[in-house]
C-alpha cells in the first residue's frame, strides 16, 4: 500500500506520549494517524505502578519539576508550566476516567486498574476519528522538501510532521526497543548513552540471607562518588532473593545514572535507629528490568519550548525516547503526557491552528440538551 495523501502529523509509538499526542491531536481538529509497533496500544502503561498505574503526583510545578534535578527541570518547565500534574488529573477526570490519591501523594485511577488508562485512551480516539495502525514498526523516517516519508514494511505515508515518541529501551517485550533513537542518531542526532534507572541492586550477604522476603517502609540510602555525597533517598526497602529493591534503591540507582558516577557507594539505613549498610561496590540488575532509561536522544538537539529538532526540522520528540528521567511516583508518566503536548501545540502552531482540548460532554449534561431538544421539536409540532 502506498498512500498519495499527506497527513499533518504521523506520531509513532501508542505509548504513554503518544496516545496523549493522539487525543490532544484529535480534539484539537488537527488530522494525525498513530502508528504503534505492537498489537496494542500502552504496553508499558498497563504495567506501571504494578498494575494500579501512579499516573501523576499531587505536587505543584516547582515541587515537580525540583525532583528532576536541574538540568532536567529546566528543560521540562515550559511542558510542566503548559500542563501541570493539577491540570493532568482535571484532563483524565473530564474524559471519564475518576481519580484516587494517596496519603503519599500519588495519583492513580480511582479503580486502580492500568487498563482503565489504557481503554480511556483507546475509547476516545475511536470517538474523535483518530486513525490508529497497529503491528506497524515504523522502519524509517526520510525527510523530505515538504514533510517526510515515514515507511513501515508494508506502506509510506507522507506526512508534514513526524512525532517520536518510540519510549526507552527497558522492558523491550514493550514495544520500546530504541528505534525512536536510531532513527534519531541516523538524521545525525546527539545520542546519549543507555544506562538503567529506577532498578534493583545485585546484593549478597549474610544480613541479606537472613532478611530475604522483609520489607522496610522507612528506609533511607545516602549515594557517594568517592568521598562526596551525592544524594540521599528514602521509602520502601524490599529485600528480595537477588539483592535490594524498593522504591529507596529505585530512586539511588537513578541517581547514579544521571550524575554517571563510576564507583559509587551507597549507606543504606534500613530503618530508624538501624546499623548502616555500606554497598562499596553497586552492580544494578540490567537495563531491561529498569523502570526508565537514562540516556537517549540529547536533549540539546531539541527545543524545550516545542519539541522540534533542532537538527531535522518538523521532527518533534516526546516522552522517554528524550534523555528525560525522573523518580519513581508517576513523574516518567507526567513528564511523557506533558512533552507529548508540547509537540503537538507547536505543530498545530506550524499549521495554523491553535491545539484545544475538547473533552466529552459529560452524558449527564448531553441528556439534559437532548431533552430539551425534544421538547423544542414537541412544541414547534405543536404549533
Ligand atoms: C514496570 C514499570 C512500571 C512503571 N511504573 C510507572 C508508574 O507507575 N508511574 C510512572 O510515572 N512511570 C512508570 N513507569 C515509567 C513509564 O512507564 C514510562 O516512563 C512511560 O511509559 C514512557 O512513555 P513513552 O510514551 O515515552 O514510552 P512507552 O510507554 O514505552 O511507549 C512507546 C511506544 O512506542 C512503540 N514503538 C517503539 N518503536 C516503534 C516503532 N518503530 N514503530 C511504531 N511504534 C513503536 C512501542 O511499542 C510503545 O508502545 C514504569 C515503567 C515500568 C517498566
Amino acid at each position: 500500500m502506498n498512500t498519495g495523501e499527506t497527513t499533518s502529523l504521523v506520531i509513532v509509538g501508542g505509548g504513554a506520549a503518544g496516545l496523549m499526542a493522539a487525543c490532544y491531536a484529535g480534539e484539537s481538529g488537527l488530522p494525525c494517524v498513530l502508528i504503534e509497533r505492537k498489537h496494542r496500544v500502552g504496553s508499558k502503561l498497563l504495567m506501571c505502578g504494578n498494575g494500579r498505574c501512579n499516573l501523576t503526583t499531587h505536587l505543584r510545578s516547582e515541587a515537580f519539576l525540583s525532583a528532576f534535578g536541574d538540568e532536567l527541570a529546566d528543560f521540562l518547565r515550559p511542558s510542566i508550566e503548559a500542563f501541570t500534574p493539577h491540570e493532568l488529573q482535571s484532563w483524565f477526570k473530564q474524559r471519564g476516567l475518576p481519580l484516587m490519591q494517596t496519603r503519599d501523594g500519588k495519583v492513580f485511577p480511582k479503580s486502580e486498574r492500568a487498563p482503565d488508562v489504557v481503554h480511556m485512551f483507546s475509547d476516545r480516539l475511536r470517538d474523535l476519528g483518530v486513525p490508529l495502525c497497529l503491528n506497524a514498526p515504523i522502519k524509517s523516517i526520510v525527510p523530505k522538501k515538504d514533510g517526510f516519508t515515514v515507511s513501515v514494511s508494508a506502506f509510506t505515508l507522507k506526512a508534514a510532521n513526524v512525532l517520536v515518541a518510540t519510549g526507552g529501551v527497558s522492558y523491550p517485550k514493550t514495544g520500546s526497543v530504541g528505534d525512536g533513537q536510531k532513527m534519531a542518531g541516523e538524521l545525525g542526532h546527539r545520542l546519549q548513552p543507555y544506562r538503567p534507572g529506577l532498578v534493583g541492586l545485585e546484593w549478597k550477604t549474610p544480613w541479606l540471607m537472613e532478611n530475604s522476603g522483609a520489607s522496610f517502609k522507612e528506609a533511607t540510602a545516602v549515594i557517594y562518588d568517592g568521598q562526596t555525597r551525592i544524594g540521599t533517598t528514602s521509602g520502601l526497602l524490599e529485600c528480595e532473593r537477588w539483592g535490594l529493591g524498593g522504591g529507596v534503591i529505585s530512586n539511588a540507582t537513578r541517581l547514579v545514572a544521571r550524575a554517571n558516577i563510576k564507583s559509587p557507594r551507597l549507606e543504606i539505613v534500613p530503618h530508624p535507629g538501624a546499623k548502616p549498610l555500606l554497598i562499596d561496590k553497586v552492580k544494578t540488575r540490567p537495563l531491561k528490568e529498569a523502570m526508565v532509561t537514562v540516556g537517549g536522544v540529547d536533549l540539546g538537539d531539541v527545543s524545550a519550548k516545542s519539541m522540534e529538532s533542532r537538527v531535522t526540522p518538523g521532527l518533534y520528540f516526546a516522552g522517554e525516547v528524550l534523555d528525560i528521567d525522573g523518580p519513581t511516583g508517576g513523574y516518567n508518566l507526567t513528564a511523557a503526557f506533558a512533552t507529548a503536548r508540547t509537540a503537538v501545540r507547536a505543530i498545530a502552531g506550524t499549521e495554523g491552528m491553535e491545539a484545544k482540548d475538547r473533552p466529552p460532554t459529560p452524558p449527564r449534561r448531553k441528556a439534559r440538551k437532548n431533552m430539551r431538544a425534544a421538547q423544542y421539536r414537541r412544541r414547534r409540532r405543536k404549533g
